[in-house]
């Protein structure tokens, strides 16, 4: 049995957890360690099972967590050499593991694959755990979800997958015209649709459930996205992630999936 949860997701901190009975890994460390320590407590989940935290790029909504989570904690690091240089110094933790995009790294039972994504940062990756027969996808932060993207979502059974924003709310919002542009740009965002049209085109028929993630506060609602994806409702199980609060679990057996209500 696993679980599979997002601890936060959002412009203002992102972490996800993947974990069996016995141990677990985190896909970034974007909020506090006392942050981390709540939520886990609220969802039961045990802090001394993480074992790891891979980093998917160097803006402080997905590192600012990780020096002080890792080194009181024991936890590994992992990131590309690109990313720790340049990574904030206040966020580098007393031992990291470094990556190259692309490589498969092995932790545990888990096998994490990392491949490499659209977004304006140094070094950006996205990763494919595979543990206990399943895939979980951790894919945020994407400008244009290129052939590299495509290719591990066909391949997962469960994803965070971004959407960021709704074209019409980014457009009639209150950013300024420049930061308007990154986040369309192909090194910005995923919105709603871009999302919809992801998962629509890959058509992969063993994905089961896709978390809604990186929802921006000012430019998309939850009800927004949920909207978007509402006509895929009958073929997956669509659930949204928040920022302020951790997501509901997921609990995968043998055969199926089952939402563990908290
Ligand atoms: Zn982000
Ligand atoms: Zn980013």
């Amino acid at each position: 049995m696993i679980k599979v949860c997002a601890i936060a997701s959002g412009s203002n901190g992102n972490c996800y957890y993947i974990g069996t009975e016995k141990e677990a890994i985190l896909v970034d460390a974007g909020i506090s360690r006392r942050q981390v320590m709540k939520r886990m407590k609220e969802l039961r989940l045990d802090i001394s099972k993480v074992k790891a935290v891979f980093i998917s790029h160097e803006h402080s909504d997905h590192i600012k967590g990780l020096r002080v989570l890792c080194d009181m904690h024991d936890i590994d690091a992992y990131l590309t050499r690109d990313t720790l240089q340049k990574a904030h110094r206040n966020y580098h933790p007393k031992t990291a593991h470094v990556f190259t995009a692309g490589d498969s790294v092995k932790v545990g039972a888990f096998t994490i694959h990392s491949f490499s994504k659209q977004h304006d940062a140094i070094d950006p990756t996205s990763f494919r755990v595979e543990v206990e027969g399943q895939n979980i996808g951790v894919m945020t932060d994407i400008g244009l979800a290129c052939d590299n993207t495509k290719q591990h979502l066909s391949q997962c059974n469960i994803v965070f997958l971004e959407s960021n924003y709704d074209e019409q709310l980014l457009e009639e919002g209150p950013y300024p015209y420049y930061l308007k542009q990154r986040v369309k740009s192909d090194h910005g965002h995923l919105s709603n649709k871009q999302a919809v049209e992801l998962v629509e085109q890959v058509e992969n028929p063993k994905l089961k459930t896709i978390f809604l993630s990186h929802i921006s506060a000012d430019n998309n609602r939850v009800d927004i996205a949920m909207k978007a994806f509402e006509h895929l409702a009958n073929q997956y199980n669509i659930l949204p992630t928040n920022r302020y609060a951790p997501s509901e679990i997921l609990c995968v057996g043998e055969e199926q999936l089952v939402l563990f209500s908290q």
